[in-house]
């Protein structure tokens, strides 16, 4: 988006909200450059889903929650808040463009799981050790092991 302030291109995502209708989201964004704060619509094509949980309890779509995810597993990693930003983004629209009314958690967990593993191994086995909650050690060490096979194997759909 370009800042209404000073024309720059490069903006961060500070908020972001669904509407009630679930038809369009409202960005907060801050330009990188001169730190002017704007907000910007977004229209959907389709629907945004509602979250289902493991307990089964529905809950509003909340893009935070990806991002926060991924802050998480990436503290200390060195990488950048534009590219978490990035794959944010990435995850989203993917979610979007399914044009389903529910999604379970566990997909979008592996979505992030997916994007975390070509980032950082040390980010993607700590998401994925909290998210799978790993049952013991060799279903750890099996996970530690695919993430050094090649590209094609570990690609694969799950
Ligand atoms: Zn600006």
């Amino acid at each position: 988006m370009r800042c209404p302030n000073c024309g720059n291109l490069q903006d961060r995502v500070i908020d972001s909200r669904v509407s009630r209708d679930g038809r369009s989201i409202r960005r907060r964004r801050e330009c990188v450059s001169c730190r002017w704060r704007f907000t910007t619509y977004e229209r959907i094509e389709g629907l945004v889903p509602i979250i289902v949980k493991r307990d089964g309890r529905r809950v509003p779509y909340d893009r935070n929650k990806i991002f926060n995810g991924l802050l998480l597993a990436c503290k200390k990693r060195g990488i950048d808040y534009e590219t978490l930003e990035k794959i944010t983004e990435k995850i989203e629209s993917e979610i979007l463009s399914l044009g389903v009314k529910e999604i379970s958690t566990d997909i979008i967990g592996e979505k992030v799981m997916e994007e975390l593993k070509k980032l950082d191994d040390v980010a993607y086995v700590r998401f994925a050790s909290v998210y799978r909650k790993f049952k013991d050690a060799s279903q750890f060490v099996e996970e530690i092991r695919s993430l050094y096979e090649t590209p094609e194997k570990t690609e694969k759909k799950r």
